[in-house]
């Protein structure tokens, strides 16, 4: 999505690691208009599907999700990072390693607003490891709900979960997609 690959090139910053920081329009302060050119080019990627519900991880997918869901006129719903072990019986769980904080998370989706049969799609700002995108397709699973498939705004293809996840057979779209970044460019990828 060209528009997006502007407002990297404009906005983002390289930092140490292979973190890219975008918090002037997507990851701290966010950009309504992009934001919801970005979820009409999601629907528009997944105009052959029927979607009942989205799904995204808190707390940076939440903003592009919800207008994501504005768009296919349906309920957003977002797994919450758990801060204690207290597990009930009526929530969905998985752990999920963040590559940002580096530190593994229980997450946790309510089993009231996750049915069986509901045909989910995942939405999430980055795609690096997989290990995010790993995690709600488990919890979908769980409920016996179904996979659409994933958008993320940026896929780092340079990191593995990309091909790995594909590979699986999850259909990824990604809206942008970074080939290599260095503290002086970012280069994208050409499809
Ligand atoms: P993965 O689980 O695919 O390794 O990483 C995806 C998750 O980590 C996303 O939910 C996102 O919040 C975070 N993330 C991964 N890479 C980056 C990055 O370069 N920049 C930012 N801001 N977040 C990232």
């Amino acid at each position: 999505m060209q528009q997006l690959i502007e407002r990297i090139k404009r906005d983002g910053v390289v930092r140490p690691g292979g973190v890219l920081k975008v918090d002037s329009f997507l990851n701290h302060q966010i950009d309504p208009a992009l934001s919801y050119d970005m979820a009409k080019e999601i629907r528009r990627l997944f105009a052959d599907e029927k979607v009942d519900k989205i799904l995204t991880i808190e707390a940076s997918g939440i903003g592009m999700a919800v207008l994501t869901g504005l768009v296919f006129g349906c309920p957003v719903l977002f797994a919450k990072k758990s801060k204690t072990i207290n597990l009930s019986d009526d929530i969905y769980s998985t752990t999920v390693y963040s590559f940002t904080h580096q530190v593994s998370k229980q997450v946790l989706v309510s089993k009231r607003y996750l049915n069986p049969g509901e045909r989910v799609l995942i939405v999430d700002d980055f795609l690096a490891n997989g290990a995010a995108l790993e995690g709600l397709c488990d919890i979908v699973g769980q409920a016996g709900a179904e996979v659409v498939g994933a958008a993320v705004a940026i896929e780092k293809a340079f990191q593995p979960g990309g091909e790995r996840l594909r590979g699986k057979g999850l259909r990824i779209e990604a809206l942008a997609r970074i080939a290599s970044m260095s503290d002086d460019s970012i280069e994208f990828c050409e499809d």
